[in-house]
């Protein structure tokens, strides 16, 4: 029997390059698409196209032959990036692009199934200012008040998919991840998130040193690790729901508690300082009630064992000094073609 043929598109990021992992190892026959390579690993796709999904073109050639979507590419990065508002254009107009071009085409191609990451910035910022008790149920996001542009476009594109799936019967999986994270994802450059940038600073940090965080550290979030976010997609991926849905854990942590918990982690001995930065909400966790009775299903993995996994990789990129990953400026990038050679595999430009 023929293989499923997939498109990966992100393939070259982190969540993407675990997925592409994941579905060869399902059997898949794996396309994937990103302006660059993974930068920690070589890919396991069948086929890599480096190309720009912002260019129709790419986009209509990405799709083509392919009868599953995953649609992961996005400009993100961690809060250093989202949430000052320097990017907030350029966030904006490159995903929402990116959506527009992958499922009109994607359409036009005869798609059978799409999944489209959403995310947890599109809940309401009012219901997440008590760090004990976010109100991040599927339902609440309406009335829409995300905290960030970033949010506004994830909201913008889920409509996309749904209004895709009502006008023209596209069958649509939608998830809203909450901050994943593991090894291979980004660590240094400005786009990390905190349990990478904890993660770093505490191995960087001699013994009796101590760590910096953004804030007094009272603001809670929850952390799903990698594998269980790359379940929950197959399986929302293989199920008739179209979501959206959470898929995020239920173990909420204050930061100033992932600090401690990866310097516990780490054996050293460090003092937390608070700093001030861009923080976000005030509270986010994930609420599994309508994934568990879709799914039959749900993350359950502890947070500590997967801060063990990546510090300890995290750890081993530290003292191979290896240097500042790319934190890549999407706005200063030209549209490129199939040419591995137009991108520099990982540098700083
Ligand atoms: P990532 O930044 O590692 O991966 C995104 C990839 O998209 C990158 O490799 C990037 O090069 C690629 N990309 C960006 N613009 C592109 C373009 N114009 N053409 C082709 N490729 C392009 O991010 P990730 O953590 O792997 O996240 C994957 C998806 O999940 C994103 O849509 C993100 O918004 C969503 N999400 C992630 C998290 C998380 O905690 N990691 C949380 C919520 C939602």
């Amino acid at each position: 029997m023929a293989r499923t043929r997939v498109l990966v598109c992100g393939a070259g990021g982190f969540i993407g390059g675990h997925l592409v992992g994941r579905l060869k190892r399902e059997g898949f026959w794996v396309r994937g698409v990103d302006l660059k390579y993974p930068e920690f690993s070589s890919t396991e796709a069948d086929e890599f196209v480096i190309g720009d999904l912002r260019d129709q073109k790419i986009a209509a050639e990405a799709v083509d032959g392919m009868q599953d979507v995953y649609q992961l590419a996005a400009d993100m990065g961690g809060a250093g990036y989202i949430f000052t508002g320097e990017h907030d254009a350029v966030v904006m107009h490159n995903s929402a692009t990116i959506n527009l071009n992958v499922l009109e085409y994607g359409r036009q191609s005869g798609i059978a199934r799409f999944f489209y990451s959403s995310s947890a910035c599109i809940y309401p910022a009012h219901n997440q200012e008590d760090p004990g008790n976010p109100i991040c149920s599927e339902e609440s996001a309406y009335p829409a008040a995300p905290d960030s542009e970033y949010g506004w476009e994830k909201l913008f594109s889920e409509r996309l998919y749904l209004a895709y799936m009502r006008n023209y019967g596209t069958r649509v999986r939608i998830a809203r991840f909450h901050n994943i994270f593991g090894p291979q994802g980004t660590w240094d450059g400005g786009r990390e998130k905190a349990p990478a940038a904890i993660c770093r600073k505490v191995a960087q940090a001699p013994t009796g040193g101590s760590i910096e965080i953004w804030g007094d550290g009272t603001q809670t979030r929850s952390f799903l690790y990698i594998d269980e976010c790359v379940e929950g997609l197959r399986r929302l991926m293989e199920s008739d729901f179209p979501g959206p849905v959470n898929i995020g854990s239920e173990e909420m942590i204050s930061i100033r508690g992932l600090a401690e918990l990866v310097i516990s982690i780490s054996g050293k001995q460090l003092r937390i300082e608070s700093i001030p930065g861009p923080l976000g909400v005030r509270g986010r966790n994930s609420d599994n009630r309508l994934i568990r009775s879709r799914l039959g299903w749900a993350p359950s993995g502890r947070l500590a064992d997967g801060m063990k996994a990546t510090y300890d990789w995290i750890r081993d990129q530290v003292l191979a000094a290896k240097p500042a990953s790319a934190s890549r400026r999407l706005d200063q990038q030209k549209p490129v073609g199939r040419t591995a050679a137009a991108i520099p595999h990982s540098s700083d430009d």
